[in-house]
């Protein structure tokens, strides 16, 4: 086990993200101390039973005291007004850092509460599940998973590689790039597949020919897989979407057109069109298996979900 990195960290929102960064944290000895807050008393106590924390308070801002890392595990929407509380209790040199799965919004709504005697690195852990709260998180989540770094320009260099090495030492890898950059390959690698998801199980509910049973019964036809992604938490993605809007329109538009192709070379009865659309999406599938982010098993290679 190697020497903490950090003395003190603060979790705020011990769900399936923060919990989980506690019990990788606790495992690696990343740590000396874990100081956790949540919202409802009923999370405060779960965590206290699940004992992956050394302290449990009541209030974000007596979670951050003193504390050498914090790290912002709520919904996006509501990670300014966390900012806001946490400001004026933050220890200076301490690095404060997110896990939200958009990063423009999060530089523009926590970034101007935030006091210049602190480090600033948002982050984003890309692993995850369809499933929530602290029960939900394990430790080995970010293993050989991306956690990718959008350091405000001019952050401290030093700050931003240990932030880095922190998240080393769970498994991930990690890379660094600008919040707008980031929020665009998300769209496209995560937004928009939830959003279609969300849709076609939403349309599968709502026809009047095909039954509801008939659905579920014969859902390994491809209908399954959707609905994992889309039973993730409602309040998480109604926040992305609404925080990521202008790249996800972009990444809607684009596929809207991609859609009408497809639709066009169907009724036409082109199957040249459609062979060779899925002959290419068929090498990128491979691509995601050799750069290990799936295995070639049948049905779902990975027992614990998808990324977000
Ligand atoms: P989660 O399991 O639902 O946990 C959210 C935590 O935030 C809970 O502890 C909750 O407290 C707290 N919280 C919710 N609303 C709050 C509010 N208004 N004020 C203060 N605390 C509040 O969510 P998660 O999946 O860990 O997601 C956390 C963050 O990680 C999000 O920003 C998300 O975008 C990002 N992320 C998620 C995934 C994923 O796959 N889920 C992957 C990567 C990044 P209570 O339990 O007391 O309500």
């Amino acid at each position: 086990m190697t020497e903490p990195l950090f003395d003190t960290i603060a979790i705020i929102g011990p769900g399936l993200i923060g919990s989980s960064i506690m019990r990788a944290a606790r495992a690696q000895g990343a740590v000396r101390t874990i100081v956790t807050s949540a919202r409802s008393a009923e999370t405060r106590g779960r965590v206290v039973e699940l004992g992956i924390a050394d302290k449990v308070v009541e209030s974000n801002a007596e979670a951050v005291e003193g504390a050498d890392l914090v790290i912002v595990c709520v919904p996006v929407g509501v990670c300014g007004a966390v900012a806001a509380e946490i400001a004026p209790r933050l220890k200076p040199g301490a690095i404060v850092s997110d896990a939200g799965s958009v990063k423009g919004s999060i530089v523009r709504d926590m970034g101007p509460h935030l006091p210049d005697t602190v480090h600033f690195v948002p982050a984003h852990p890309v692993a995850g599940t369809e499933h929530s709260g602290p029960d939900a998180g394990f430790a080995e989540l970010f293993e050989n998973r991306w956690c990718i770094l959008t350091p405000p320009e001019g952050t401290d260099p030093q700050a931003v590689e240990k932030l880095a090495g922190f998240w080393r030492l769970f498994g991930a890898n990690v890379e660094t790039m600008t919040p707008d950059h980031h929020d665009l390959v998300l769209a496209v690698t995560s937004h928009l597949p939830h959003l279609i998801a969300y849709t076609i199980v939403g349309t599968a509910d709502e026809l009047e020919t095909v039954t509801r049973s008939e659905v579920l019964k014969f859902s390994a036809g491809g209908f399954r897989d959707f609905t994992r992604i889309a039973a993730s938490d409602p309040t998480m993605w109604r926040d992305i979407f609404l925080a990521n809007k202008d790249a996800v329109l972009e990444m809607l538009g684009r596929f809207n057109e991609d859609v009408a192709a497809l639709t066009k070379a169907i009724r036409r009865g082109d199957g040249d069109a459609l062979f060779e659309q899925f002959t290419r999406t068929r090498a990128i599938r491979r691509g995601i298996i050799e750069a290990g982010q799936d295995t070639p098993d049948a049905d779902f290679g990975r027992p614990h979900g998808h990324e977000d």
